[in-house]
């Protein structure tokens, strides 16, 4: 049976070039980046271009770029080194309620231990409150973390206006750019922001991998206690193969981002409007305008069928989607960003995140509507909401 992948947001498949500058660093160069001998010389070589070219692709400085283990461990070190380092100055940190779970369950810890937090709402499109960011600013607020782009709905945030109200303030401020460093040219010194996560897996590279850009001079404590490594800010033998594909896959990505761009969001535009059109009883979640969400999602509640109904229904029919984001699947309860954006509860259970990629086809477009016309028409029909 064909197989259709369009769960990109989850992750995406290794490009077989950023494959092969990999593997040398396996079995013949596979030398600790920390060793004084040759072979962690040639490591430590590698580490630091691959470190040079993802500053540079960014707007960074190398030494404002700190390798992770990926946007998970980026965004914990974020919230709890600020809260650490800056508790003296304040205990109050402002994120939005569409944050992903590496910040949410973090900011949930951390205000166990006593920090505060507040917790920004969006408009039914996604879009951050910034009357509320700002009303909500204390003497106290040491960082303000809003995402780039929401993993589930697709929606871009206004960063450049976050930054600026937080800059006025002389506010730290943080984005979780995870979803959208594969489709958005992001230049974090034109942007003004002090940090930014981003991992490799969302944009054709290895999975286990990621970064924390950091800016110069701020003095945030570290999450993993160890040895040397990453200017003794995160212990831990350094991942070489790994940070290697990282900066090919980047450097990759940034080659082709418009041609790309274009290309997946055709497929995903084409597949929207062919949805609506031919499905009755269904809404597209996120931002309307297009512009201003990633380029690969599209996000829809059928109305009477549950979500997982359609999910093992397609995946049947050898299609791969997402019934929310991949890291709260599994679970019953409805997506905190359905419910953020005021989905009912009964809708937000009937959501799928359908998200494309290059390796995509129209003729698989074509294909997953049909199917999908057919599933939800069958779920229905079966559905005592439905026959109400
Ligand atoms: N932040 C966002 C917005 C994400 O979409 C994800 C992964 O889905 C993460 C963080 C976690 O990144 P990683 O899988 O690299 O830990």
């Amino acid at each position: 049976m064909k197989q259709i992948y369009l769960d990109h947001a989850a992750t995406t498949p290794l490009d077989k070039r950023v494959l092969e500058k990999m593997l040398p660093y396996f079995c013949e160069n596979y030398g600790n980046a920390n060793s004084q001998h040759g072979y962690g010389r040639e490591a430590q070589k590698a580490v630091d271009e691959a470190r040079d070219t993802i500053a540079k692709l960014i707007g960074a400085k190398p030494s404002e770029i700190y390798f992770t283990s990926g946007g998970t461990e980026s965004d914990n070190w974020v919230l709890r080194g600020v809260a650490n380092a800056y508790k003296d100055k304040g205990n109050h940190i402002i994120i939005s309620k569409i944050e992903h779970a590496a910040m949410l369950t973090t900011a949930k810890e951390l205000e166990k231990e006593g920090f505060e937090f507040s917790y920004i709402g969006v408009d039914e499109e996604g879009f951050i409150d910034l009357e509320e960011l700002k009303r909500e600013i204390r003497p106290t607020t040491v960082l303000i973390s809003c995402m780039f782009a929401n993993n589930e709905i697709g929606t871009v945030e206004p960063i450049a206006e976050i930054v600026k109200i937080a800059k006025e303030k002389g506010i730290l401020v943080h984005s979780d750019a995870v979803q959208a460093m594969g489709a958005i040219d992001i230049n974090v010194a034109e942007l003004g922001v002090d940090m930014l996560s981003f991992s490799a897996h969302k944009f054709n590279g290895p999975k286990g991998i990621g970064a924390l850009y950091l800016k110069n001079g701020i003095p945030v404590s570290r999450l993993i206690s160890g040895g040397h490594q990453e200017r003794t800010r995160r212990g831990g033998t350094t991942n070489v193969p790994a940070v290697v594909g990282f900066a090919e896959a980047l450097r990759l990505t940034k080659q082709t981002l418009k041609e790309d761009n274009e290309y997946v969001s055709s497929l995903r535009n084409r597949f929207v409007e062919r949805v609506l059109a031919e499905i009755p009883k269904v809404k597209l979640n996120g931002a309307s305008d297009m512009s201003k969400r990633l380029p690969s999602n599209a996000d829809f509640s059928f109305e009477y069928i549950e979500g997982e109904s359609i999910l093992f229904s397609l995946d049947m029919d050898g299609i791969a989607v997402s019934s929310g984001s991949a890291c709260s699947s599994g679970s019953l309860e409805p997506s905190h960003v359905l419910m953020a954006i005021g989905l009912s509860e009964e809708r937000a259970h009937g959501t799928i995140r359908f998200s494309f990629g290059k390796e995509n086809t129209v003729e698989e477009v074509d294909y997953v509507v049909d199917t999908l016309k057919n599933t939800i028409q069958r779920l229905r029909e079966m559905s005592p909401l439905f026959n109400a």
